[in-house]
């Protein structure tokens, strides 16, 4: 390489690199190059850090420091599921700028009973680097982390249509919805405490059945359609396993929501689903009309 050569390197290492093809980027309009993906993450993590104290922080102020953490329900999706969910199909999106033109972006992602959150470096209209991901039910936290300026997503695509339900606004009837949920979720979950046996499958492995949550709400051996004290309609699903050692059953016990439009479409939301041993408790499900044929997820 000569003096008159173009220098190219790291921001991270400082390792010279030939030509600026070789340069990876995180930041749109940023001179900061790297050699690496190990180099991009030895830079950005200190920045990780930050976004996980202010989530902490945030959390300990509206005293919900443990929210959503022993759920099966999100159990069910892995951080990179999250994360993908979120960047590939948003509710909302906020773009955050500081004097030094920098961007960071937070993404939202309206789930039926929650919502996802992804903070995170965008580059070629990608995601680059995530900072945070993180899911909540508290209207407060998405109030706090909503930041910026809104991004309106059509004019992201040409092609808007679907964008356009996606941008529906969380409105105040789901968030009504949402807490109903949450209630009858610690009704559900008291009961099933004062209800369960000592020998029957402990909480601690209710992760290890996660896989009979899809198996259970798409095929289910039985459901049950009640109303509830409250008068709302609940649906049990019920799936049987019988395995050589082990035979159990799986329940989910699911609210039912009609929507407000003309389409007459009924939806079914998730309160509470576990495994069980326990002949009792699983009679115990088995209550009010028995009921066939399809039921919209
Ligand atoms: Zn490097």
């Amino acid at each position: 390489m000569k003096f008159n050569t173009p220098l190219y390197y790291c921001t991270e290492c400082k390792t010279i690199l030939a030509s600026l093809d070789k340069l990876l980027f995180v930041e749109e309009e940023s001179s900061k190059g790297f050699c690496s993906e190990s180099c991009i993450e030895d830079f950005y993590i200190p920045l990780i850090r930050h976004f996980e104290t202010l989530e902490f922080e945030l959390r300990n102020r509206l005293g919900i420091s443990k929210e959503l953490e022993n759920e099966q329900i999100i159990q069910h999706m892995s951080d990179k599921e999250l994360v993908d969910e979120v960047l590939s199909s948003p509710s909302e999106i906020w773009k955050n700028c500081n004097e030094l033109d920098e961007d960071i972006f937070t993404y939202i992602k309206h789930f039926p009973d929650y919502s996802g959150i992804v903070i995170c470096k965008v580059y070629n209209a990608e995601a680059s680097f995530v900072f945070l991901s993180t899911l909540t039910r508290s209207r407060q936290f998405l109030a706090e982390i909503r930041v910026g300026e809104k991004i309106n997503l059509n004019d992201l695509s040409g092609d808007s249509s679907e964008l356009n339900e996606l941008e529906k606004e969380f409105s105040e009837e789901d968030f009504i919805f949402m807490q109903l949920l949450e209630n009858k979720k610690s009704v559900l979950l008291a009961e099933l405490l004062e209800k369960r046996k000592e020998d029957d499958i402990s909480f601690e492995d209710f992760s290890l059945y996660e896989a009979c949550f899809s198996e259970t709400i798409e095929n289910p051996d039985e459901v049950f359609e009640n109303k509830d004290y409250e008068g709302d309609l609940l649906f049990i699903y019920i799936k049987s396993y019988i395995k050589d050692n082990e035979n159990y059953f799986y329940i989910i016990s699911c609210l039912k929501r009609k929507e407000n439009d003309e389409s007459n479409e009924v939806n079914v939301f998730p309160i509470l689903a576990f495994p069980t041993n326990d002949l009792d408790l699983y009679s115990g499900f088995r209550i009010g009309k028995k009921i066939a044929g399809h039921i919209n997820n």
